[in-house]
């Protein structure tokens, strides 16, 4: 059993105030096996004071300053890829091949790009050549980092080292589910050598850590990844502070696969969509096909589906794991049932274990065909391998299904006219639209339009959420 019971305050390990053990499940085995403590509000007190500390000195430091310490984090992020990767793959399931090569990686890749954003970033500079005014950006202060269990490094390093590169000083609250790839990550960050209080680390859960963080008056800013019912809760409770809230929240992006789609168009969607066993909050969960390849799309979706392998997380391949936990399966499992009973045609799939799986919290690729953008699997997000199909004619009703969402995260269409592409992109509403599958880069920004959430994450703009502008007049 792994023990990491205490937390990392102004730059020591430490207990919790109060002994409160909570068992982290492999999801593959139904079994504990980490231990973690879940903090009070005592504990995030002792945190939020150390950073408020270390941001009246960690602001003043040189962009060189944090640069070398950034680097050096990535050096040691690289020598512990391994346990990253098995921390990852045993918290929340992810078969160690998609563990390393995407969730480990993309912390490596989001790194090194926020280092390249820093170094070249001006941060003080004149309003314009005629002006007495000078502008300038300075860290937002304190900062309360809370994020979920389905890509936990990704999340974590996504605000955590922009954080660090803009100056600031903060607490990480990590999901109580998937907390151990978080712990390793504060490890990482202390053998670094950032000063004491510049990050601190508390486990917890929502109700006790994650509030008192939204609604902390000496914290300035809560960034928040999660489910669209915790942002609206953290929203109201930062209200009264004032506090900038960035939240990233869920999403039920529609894909759209027109008749001139290239070859392989609707087999990739069906890739994407069970890519980490369906818990992404960009995922293509409603295929739209227009009417005239539905019945060949149909077919092809099933067979890709019954294609996909579903198995342990410890194996490597490039099978699908279980879903993180009870709780997600039972809501999975029931969507599916609600789906049935919606008179959805079950065409792959089913609430049913995989063959020769009897435990684990395992979902077969399910799809369902026939679906009408009312019902709920069309308007709930599921976050399993769900796929709902729904048919379509034009382009007008097509983009029209799309939006008819409150989610707005991520769209995808699939059509080799460029026009076409270009036209439907710019009148879907999302922050991010993927054409012909090709993926996001690196340094691209990521974020909601409607209740997929506020501000964004990645490159120059995830960067920049953590500064204030100021202008000051009479410069010269
Ligand atoms: P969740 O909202 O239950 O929990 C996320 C985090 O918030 C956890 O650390 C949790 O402890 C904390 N939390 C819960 N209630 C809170 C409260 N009242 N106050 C403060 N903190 C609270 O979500 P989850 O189940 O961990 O993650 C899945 C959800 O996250 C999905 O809806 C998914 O779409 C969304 N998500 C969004 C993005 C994005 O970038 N838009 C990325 C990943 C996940």
């Amino acid at each position: 059993m792994i023990e990491k019971k205490n937390f990392y305050i102004n730059g020591k390990w430490v207990a919790p105030v109060k002994p409160n053990d909570f068992d982290v499940i492999d999801p593959s085995t139904e079994e504990a096996f980490a231990v973690i403590s879940l903090g009070s509000i005592e504990d995030t007190d002792k945190a939020v004071s150390a950073a408020k500390v270390a941001f009246e000195t960690w602001r003043e430091t040189s962009k060189e300053e944090r640069v070398k310490l950034l680097e050096k984090f990535c050096e040691i992020y690289n020598r512990r890829w391994d346990e990253m990767v098995e921390a990852q793959s045993m918290e929340m399931g992810a078969p160690l091949d998609f563990a390393s090569e995407i969730h480990t990686k993309m912390g490596a890749d989001i790194s090194r790009n926020v280092i390249d954003i820093l170094k070249d970033f001006n941060f003080e500079h004149q309003f314009d050549p005629k002006s007495n005014n000078q502008i300038r950006y300075e860290p937002i202060g304190v900062c309360g980092l809370i994020t979920p269990w389905n890509y936990p490094m990704n999340q974590i390093v996504l605000k955590v080292i922009p954080a660090l590169a803009a100056g600031c000083t903060m607490i990480l609250k990590p999901s109580e589910v998937a907390p151990v790839s978080g712990v390793l990550f504060a490890e990482i960050i202390d053998e670094a050598g950032f000063p004491p209080g510049v990050f601190n680390l508390v486990n917890g859960n929502g109700e006790v850590v994650g509030n008192h963080i939204s609604g902390h008056p000496d914290i300035d800013m809560v960034s928040f990844t999660g489910s669209t019912r915790a942002g609206k809760l953290i929203q109201k409770n930062a209200a009264d502070t004032i506090k900038k809230v960035t939240l990233e929240l869920g999403g039920k992006g529609g894909n759209i696969v027109f008749e001139d789609s290239y070859p392989d168009a609707v087999r990739d969607g069906v890739r994407t969509i069970m890519s980490n066993t369906g818990q992404s909050c960009d995922a293509p969960t409603r295929m739209l096909v227009q009417r005239s390849i539905y019945d060949r799309a149909v077919k092809e979706a099933v067979d890709e589906a019954n294609k996909i392998k579903v198995d342990v997380a410890s194996k490597k391949g490039d099978h699908i794991g279980p879903l993180v936990s009870k709780v997600q399966y039972d809501k999975v499992i029931n969507l599916i049932n609600e789906g049935i009973k919606e008179g959805a045609t079950l065409a792959a799939g089913g609430p049913d274990l995989p063959n020769g799986l009897n435990k684990g919290y395992f979902v077969k690729p399910t799809i369902f065909t026939d679906v009408n953008n009312d019902m709920k699997i069309a308007r709930e997000e599921i976050f399993g391998p769900v796929l709902s199909i729904i048919p379509f004619d034009t382009e007008e009703e097509a983009i029209k299904i799309t939006n008819d969402t409150s989610y707005g995260l991520g769209n995808y269409l699939q059509t080799e006219d460029k026009d076409k592409a270009k036209r439907v992109a710019r009148k879907v509403r999302a922050g991010t639209v993927y054409i012909n599958g090709q993926g996001a880069e690196t340094g691209a920004p990521f974020g909601g339009f409607k209740q997929s959430g506020n501000g964004r994450e990645g490159g120059l703009w995830g960067f920049t959420e953590y500064l204030e502008v100021k202008a000051i007049t009479g410069w010269n």
